[in-house]
C-alpha cells in the first residue's frame, strides 16, 4: 500500500505507475490522479498541442509517410475489409463525395490511365484471358449502356475531341447541352428513317 501524493488516499501499489527513477519504483500520484492532471493539461494547453504537433509533422514528413505506407503495405487485407465494410454501412456518403468531387476524382481516374497504361493494358489481358465471354459480354454490354445513356462520361469524351477542353474544365452546363443536342439528333435520325420507309412504301 502506498499513499498518493494528490488525492491522499491509501491505495494498493497496482494503483501507481512504475518509475525506475523513484526510489520505491513508482510514481507518488495514483493512476486516477495522473489521468486527471493529464486530462487537464491537454485541455487548458491545447492550442500548444496542435501547434507542436503540426511542427513534428512538418519536421518529420518523410519519416511518417514512411510509416504509414508501411503501415498500408503490412495491413492492406484489413485496410481493403474495413474500406468495403464502410462502403457497405454508408452507401449515400460515397455518392455524395462522388457528386460533389466529381471533376477531381475525373482528374484523378485521366490522370491515372496516362500513367499507367502499361499496367491497365496488362490487366486487361489477364482479365480477357482468364474470363474470355465475361470480358468481351461486359465490354459490349458497357459501351452499349454508354452510348444509349448518353453517360456524362460518353458525353465528355465528344465534348473533348471536338474542343480540345480538358476533362476537368467541361461545365456541367455543356455535357447536359450535348446531351439534349446528341438526343435530338438521334430523334431526327428515326424520324428520318421513318419517313424513308414511308416514301418506300408508296
Ligand atoms: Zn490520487
Amino acid at each position: 500500500m502506498k499513499v498518493c501524493s494528490t488525492c491522499k488516499l491509501e491505495l494498493p501499489l497496482t494503483d501507481f505507475y512504475k518509475s525506475k527513477s523513484k526510489k520505491d519504483g513508482f510514481y507518488q500520484e495514483c493512476k486516477t490522479c495522473n489521468k486527471k492532471r493529464l486530462a487537464k493539461y491537454r485541455r487548458d494547453n491545447k492550442e500548444k498541442i496542435a501547434e507542436s504537433s503540426a511542427k513534428y509533422r512538418r519536421d518529420n514528413k518523410e519519416k511518417i509517410a514512411e510509416s504509414s505506407a508501411k503501415y498500408r503495405r503490412d495491413n492492406k487485407e484489413k485496410i481493403t475489409s474495413r474500406a468495403a465494410k464502410y462502403y457497405r454501412d454508408n452507401p449515400e456518403k460515397y455518392s455524395d463525395y462522388y457528386k460533389k468531387n466529381r471533376e477531381k476524382i475525373l482528374e484523378i481516374s485521366i490522370k491515372y490511365s496516362q500513367t499507367h497504361k502499361k499496367q491497365i493494358s496488362n490487366y486487361k489481358t489477364i482479365y480477357k484471358r482468364l474470363n474470355p465471354e465475361k470480358s468481351y459480354d461486359a465490354v459490349r454490354k458497357c459501351h452499349k449502356k454508354y452510348v444509349s445513356e448518353c453517360t456524362d462520361n460518353y458525353l465528355i469524351k465528344i465534348i473533348k475531341r471536338n474542343t480540345n477542353l480538358s476533362p476537368n474544365k467541361i461545365p456541367q452546363d455543356l455535357i447536359e447541352l450535348k446531351r439534349e443536342q446528341i438526343l435530338l439528333k438521334r430523334t431526327c435520325k428515326e424520324l428520318g428513317n421513318e419517313l424513308k420507309k414511308h416514301q418506300n412504301r408508296n
